[in-house]
């Protein structure tokens, strides 16, 4: 780089001038702007390699400069920084674009740091060049990291579909989000690091819900150890408490050595109020699903199709109609409850590509464990069928199968379909496995395999 250049937007004249002076010195060219509107101008005219950027300016405020900006300049590094350090401000303005968050009064030490990390993948992106995900050319995909229920198993008996709880990565339109942190995601975090080395993880977490089986990997997470990493996890509140309380609690001294707030990545816990949003530019649609406490089922919308992942949810009918016949209440009542709410969900799944859905038990086992909050098979695929779904896959898998059982599960999944007439696409999730979504929709997805 010749003579780097950094604008500077700041409304308070003597902090912006400081600030100036320390970049001036260090040989680079600077632009300064007092608002968010002459600020957004003169990022376009000169195209700055780094930006510095208010949050409470008049105008334009400093979120909706990092979106602007951030539409038309990609390869720019916007650093935010504020006088105060409320993790939503943080979180809404890495949302909005920014690659840093950083707390008043800087240092040049401090600034220097973050700028040098945030300038090595410059040589990477040339000028106002998307990369190709962002370009939409690289086709999303799904990658499993852990398909199993309730309990890690590893072993002999479940070396081929795999023996850690619930985690699906997808990469689609230039997002990384991540469904679930059961133990599965410690593989991805060790991939992630080795992939992108030392470039900046960004990624979005979706929790479900916090069972264990759905949280329990977060810990053992490498990315959320390094100060580089920006790290969102989105979840609802739960039935006693909220989000960021029940994460924190499982790393609470007496169950893990480090605390949550130990954490050196810059890691922003939000709770979800709204059942549709986005992440980048992938649309989310949640529901929440039949099962004990709350839980959330979601669907991403990406540009080469949509992907559902409901990985606990137990069909309402078999539960309602034991409950009606525990609290004497009327059959059919019980039953035309349930019919309403099958079909709101076979609603939520219509004409999904990939859905990625609970089908913990066989028919037999389920028989023993109504209200347990999970599936059997045979329901999972006759709701998927339904919804004209195009591709499912059978999650969730119980603890106690082995692979043997879960293809056995598999065949006679697939012997129902072959009775309805349709083409739904059913397998068995299995760890390791990837999905490649094919850009153009008539193509057939395909599945790519590799050893993790
Ligand atoms: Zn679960
Ligand atoms: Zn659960």
């Amino acid at each position: 780089m010749l003579m780097p250049s950094v604008l500077i937007i700041e409304d308070d004249e003597d902090g912006r001038r400081a600030v100036a002076k320390l970049f001036a010195r260090a040989d680079w060219k600077v632009f300064e702007a007092a608002d968010g509107d002459s600020g957004v101008e003169l990022a376009l005219q000169n195209r700055p390699e780094v930006i510095l950027c208010d949050l409470l300016l008049p105008k334009s405020n400093g979120f909706q400069v990092c979106r602007t900006i951030r539409q038309q300049l990609q390869p720019t590094k916007i650093i935010v920084v504020s006088g105060r350090d409320y993790a939503v401000d943080r979180a809404s303005a890495l949302e909005a674009g920014a690659d840093e968050f950083l707390l008043k009064p800087i240092t040049w030490e401090v600034l220097q740091e973050s700028i040098d990390r945030l300038l090595t993948s410059i040589p990477k992106r040339p000028r106002a060049t998307a990369s190709p995900e962002e370009l939409g050319s690289v086709p999303p995909r799904i990658k499993l990291w852990g398909v199993r229920g309730s309990l890690p198993v590893p072993g002999p008996a479940t070396n081929r579909y795999g023996g850690n709880t619930s985690c699906v990565e997808v990469r689609a339109d230039g997002e990384i989000i991540v469904l679930d942190a059961g133990t599965g995601i410690r593989g991805l975090g060790l991939a992630l690091e080795k992939e992108l080395g030392p470039e900046t993880v960004k990624l979005t977490l979706l929790i479900t819900h916090t069972h264990w089986d759905h949280i329990q990997g977060l810990p053992f997470f490498a990315p959320v150890y390094i100060s580089k990493n920006l790290i969102r996890i989105l979840g609802y509140e739960g039935a006693r408490s909220g989000l960021s309380t029940i994460l924190a609690a499982q790393m609470e001294t007496p169950f893990f050595p480090v605390g949550l707030h130990e954490l050196q990545s810059h890691l922003a816990i939000e709770e979800l109020k709204d059942m549709e949003f986005h992440i980048g530019k992938v649309k989310v649609e949640a529901k929440f699903v039949n099962h004990p406490g709350i839980c959330a089922g979601y669907r991403l919308f990406t540009s080469a199709g949509s992907i559902a992942y409901m990985p606990d949810n137990e069909p309402y009918e078999p539960l309602k109609l034991k409950l009606a016949a525990q609290d004497g209440i009327d059959r059919n009542e019980a039953r035309d409850f349930a019919v309403g709410e099958r079909a709101k969900l076979v609603e939520f799944l219509r004409d999904c590509d990939v859905a990625i859905l609970d089908s913990q038990y066989t028919d037999e086992e389920y028989k023993a464990h109504v209200g347990w909050g999970h599936s059997p098979m045979s329901s999972t695929v006759l709701l998927a069928l339904d919804a004209n779904v195009k591709r499912v896959l059978l999650f969730h898998h119980d603890p106690s199968h082995d692979d043997d059982m879960i293809d056995r599960m598999v065949e006679q999944a697939r012997e129902l379909v072959r009775k309805s007439g349709k083409a739904m696409v059913i397998e068995g999730a299995r760890e390791g496995a990837e999905i490649v979504m094919e850009l153009a929709a008539q193509r057939p997805l395909k599945t790519v395999t590799s050893d993790q």
